[in-house]
């Protein structure tokens, strides 16, 4: 036997214990000194075989002649490659009613369109034939400010949804959106449709007004706790995304503490890097970047006060990054088609664009190819890091951004060592009582 190449080892060196976190399995097993010593010594026959059983049905040992690289391939193609849902990220507009300091679509000027009837008729239609024979079916809307055109929104959502109905297939809808056109309206029209929202917060009121602001400059706070109460009141499944940079991390805890002020305990909460990644952030322009284990520790503060969260989720994980799965495809305005939600002012990430009859055409392989195949057993530093079954070598947009290149780590680094310590200290808090786990081996 020998010890698998993605154990994270946690040490408490005072109780002399520790806790192993296998990144392929998600397990979870907890050693005394001498395993670990022995496991690092590679003496692994010397493992009493009771304790040897419970390892290796850990992945934590895993037998000599195992390619580990192998099992992650077919990990990463299972999830890849799974034919049983499809899920398309609509985009009905690039117009935006706010205008966020640190928008990369450009506050909705650089990118403006917004969909016409005839390309909600070509998404439609390609939505149809390309989701058949799936079980379930989703669909995210996304922008600029999708609730700036409900009526597209509702179009879409009728013809869809009566279309996963007839082919009893589940059908779930998302939006990103900015909240603050939520009303009481919209939330009654979407009641049948099985939707989820996420909004974005940027710190408390003085901060968040300074950053999330609408064209004439006034913030968007108080709007979104209307929105929070409007969603709690209806029952509206949502969870808040809080983005993060150095500017404002010693500001969460004020943010935290008017939320529970306000009842709205319980609530999930994501924390998120601004600049870094993913999905909706701006990603080129510069600003103070905040670290991994920084994050972690607001998940643990905003757990430890009542909210959800989960801190495995702070960095970019493969689920987490639908551009690389192949039954999800974003639509654009024009009815242009890319991978990556984020792309469309990449022209070269364009796969194709919808003809009349709904079908993609104008295809360019090489992008398509290049989404669709990307994992980290292609990439020398994902390949030979711990995390990477459950990073999945990050936001692949943001390593282009950075680096030229979709074959190239999304992460500045690894440090994702914290982010497992915080997350095994909330799910499993028990195996905290006397012990602190304080450092982290690799
Ligand atoms: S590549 Fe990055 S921005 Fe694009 S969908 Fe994935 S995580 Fe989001
Ligand atoms: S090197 Fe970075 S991007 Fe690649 S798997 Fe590791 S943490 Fe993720």
């Amino acid at each position: 036997m020998k010890e698998s190449a993605y154990n994270v080892y946690l040490l408490d060196e005072k109780e002399k214990k520790g806790l192993v976190f296998n990144t392929m399995k998600r397990s979870i097993v907890q050693i005394d000194d001498e395993v670990y010593n022995l496991i690092k010594d590679n003496q692994i026959d010397k493992i009493d075989q009771d304790v040897l059983d419970v390892l290796t049905k850990g992945n934590i040992v895993v037998d000599n002649n195992l390619n580990e690289l192998d099992i992650l391939k077919i990990m990463f193609c299972r999830i890849k490659f799974s034919t049983s849902s499809i899920g398309f990220t609509i985009i009905p507009t690039h117009v935006c009613n706010l205008a966020c300091t640190y928008c990369y679509q450009g506050h909705g000027d650089v990118l403006s369109e917004t969909m016409s009837q005839d390309v909600i008729r070509k998404t439609v239609e390609f939505i149809k034939k390309s989701a058949g024979g799936r079980r379930s079916l989703g669909i995210n809307f996304y922008g600029g400010e999708p609730l700036l055109y409900p009526e597209v929104i509702f179009q879409v959502l009728k013809e869809v949804k009566a279309f996963a109905d007839e082919h009893e297939m589940q059908f779930s809808t998302t939006f990103t959106s900015n909240g603050t056109l939520f009303t009481q309206e919209i939330v009654d029209r979407l009641k049948d449709y099985n939707y989820e929202v996420q909004i974005t917060l940027c710190g408390p009121r003085a901060v968040h007004d300074t950053i999330r602001v609408d064209k004439k400059g006034r913030g968007t706070y108080e709007r979104l706790m209307d929105v929070i109460s409007l969603f709690r009141e209806n029952d509206v499944k949502f969870h808040i995304r809080v983005d993060v940079d150095l500017d404002n991390y010693d500001t969460i805890t004020s943010l935290l503490e008017d939320l529970k002020k306000r009842g709205f305990e319980g609530t999930y909460m994501g924390f998120c890097p601004i600049g870094k990644d993913i999905c909706y952030t701006e990603i080129e322009r510069e600003s103070s970047e905040i670290d991994p284990a920084s994050l972690a520790r607001l998940s643990k503060l905003a757990h430890d006060m009542g909210f959800k969260t989960n801190p495995i989720y702070i960095h970019n994980f493969v689920e987490g990054c639908s551009a690389l799965i192949d039954g999800f495809l974003a639509i654009d305005p024009h009815g242009d088609v890319y991978k990556c939600i984020a792309a469309p002012n990449y022209q070269e990430h364009r796969i194709g664009t919808l003809d009349a009859e709904g079908n993609l055409t104008n295809m360019n392989y090489e992008s398509y190819c290049a989404w669709t195949l990307r994992d980290p057993l292609h990439i020398k530093e994902c390949r030979e890091c711990k995390f990477s079954p459950i990073c999945g070598g990050g936001c692949a947009l943001a390593a282009y951004s950075k680096n030229g290149s979709l074959l190239s780590p999304g992460c500045k680094d690894e440090e994702l060592g914290e982010i497992v310590r915080t997350f095994i200290m909330l799910r499993y808090p028990e195996l905290f009582e006397g012990c602190s786990y304080e450092t982290i081996l690799l």
